[in-house]
């Protein structure tokens, strides 16, 4: 029987077209991307398309729009052997995060992908990536799905989505998992990494989560932070939770005042996750004294999250009202393959 995909068409370039007034990108009717494609119709898969209405710059996305992706995902789940979307690249990243949280037990292809350039464009890279997307979303062995996970495909990587960050604004290679290896090594052959692959116990139903609480922010520290601007930051109103970037392996200046709000903001229950300015590599407070003093101050591990995973997987956990010793607890647990808890670096 034919592999059946749904391609969930959310905005972004690769379904942009250029205003040929004022040059200016805007979004286009998902039938520009059908004319633009007649290959979807040769891939030999049953190919159908839900389109976003207004389609939408991933700017403008959050956990409404993500939302929405789950309602139709999980609307379809039965229907489809896989799920293609299209979303723009800026925060496609925090959406695929995301999702993989709100879809608990996924049997499923998700594979998220888009482009650089429209895809009406001579050069785009919409083309293979969204070719490429539909053969991953419909490989099975033995009747059952091959990567049953949130990756995003761009270029040649297929990676798990809660691991991923858009690295470049220009270049058609956007994406990086640099704590995590690619799921799969594509060239003239698709290699998957099966062992890498999670695999997700059969026997349970989807279950789809729909609960979010945005009181949350990312603090990135720099050399010479004053404490007036973490004060206010701390004492921003109904705030649960902080993503503090700090140095290397998880430090931060060894400054009292510091420490005695971290400390104050523990005990008034925000969470403070601590995860690395570094691009690679992970958390580890008990290296360093400055990495110490903020474990003594209440601060848990991101361990090796990337900022769009620690973030979105707060947001996640605090919308379901969970007492804050719970979301600690899980905040420190590997709940979608998004953390490394014992590192080999
Ligand atoms: N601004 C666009 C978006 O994220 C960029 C893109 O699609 O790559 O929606």
């Amino acid at each position: 029987m034919l592999s059946s995909i749904l391609i969930i068409y959310t905005g972004g370039t690769i379904g942009m077209i250029e205003n040929p007034e004022t040059g200016v990108l805007e979004s286009f009717n998902f039938q520009h991307l059908k004319d633009n494609m007649p290959e979807l119709k040769k891939l030999g898969y049953a190919v159908s398309t839900i389109q976003f209405d207004p389609a939408m710059d991933s700017s403008e996305m959050g956990p409404e729009s993500w939302m929405k992706i789950v309602k139709i995902i999980a609307d379809n789940y039965q229907l489809y052997d896989g799920f293609v979307v299209l979303h723009g690249t800026d925060t496609m990243s925090f959406t695929a995060s995301a999702l993989s949280f709100m879809l608990e037990n996924l049997s499923k292809p998700v594979i998220f992908t888009g482009s650089q350039l429209p895809i009406g464009m001579l050069r785009t890279d919409g083309k293979e990536n969204l070719i490429t997307a539909i053969e991953i979303a419909a490989a099975k062995e033995n009747g059952v799905p091959v990567v049953p996970e949130v990756c995003i495909f761009f270029e040649n990587d297929l990676l798990r989505g809660n691991r991923t960050s858009k690295i470049n604004a220009d270049n058609f290679n956007a994406f990086r998992s640099y704590n995590y290896p690619n799921l799969a090594e594509i060239g003239i052959h698709i290699k998957y990494e099966t062992h890498l692959i999670h695999r997700p116990d059969p026997t349970q139903p989807l279950k789809a989560h729909y609960l979010f609480d945005s009181n949350v922010v990312v603090l990135t520290l720099f050399p010479g932070i004053q404490e007036s601007l973490i004060s206010s930051v701390f004492h921003a109103r109904n705030l649960k939770a902080i993503v503090l970037k700090t140095f290397g392996s998880g430090n931060a200046p060894q400054k009292p005042w510091l420490i005695r709000l971290i400390s104050d903001a523990t005990a008034r229950g925000i969470i403070v996750v601590n995860i690395t300015q570094c691009q690679a590599g992970s958390v580890e407070m008990s290296r360093y004294t400055t990495g110490l003093q903020l474990l003594a101050a209440g601060v848990i591990s991101g361990y090796d999250s990337t900022p769009e995973c620690a973030l979105t997987k707060l947001m996640f956990l605090l919308g379901h009202n969970l007492p804050t010793e719970e979301v600690r607890r899980l905040m420190n647990t590997n709940l979608a393959g998004e953390i490394t808890l014992n590192p080999e670096y």
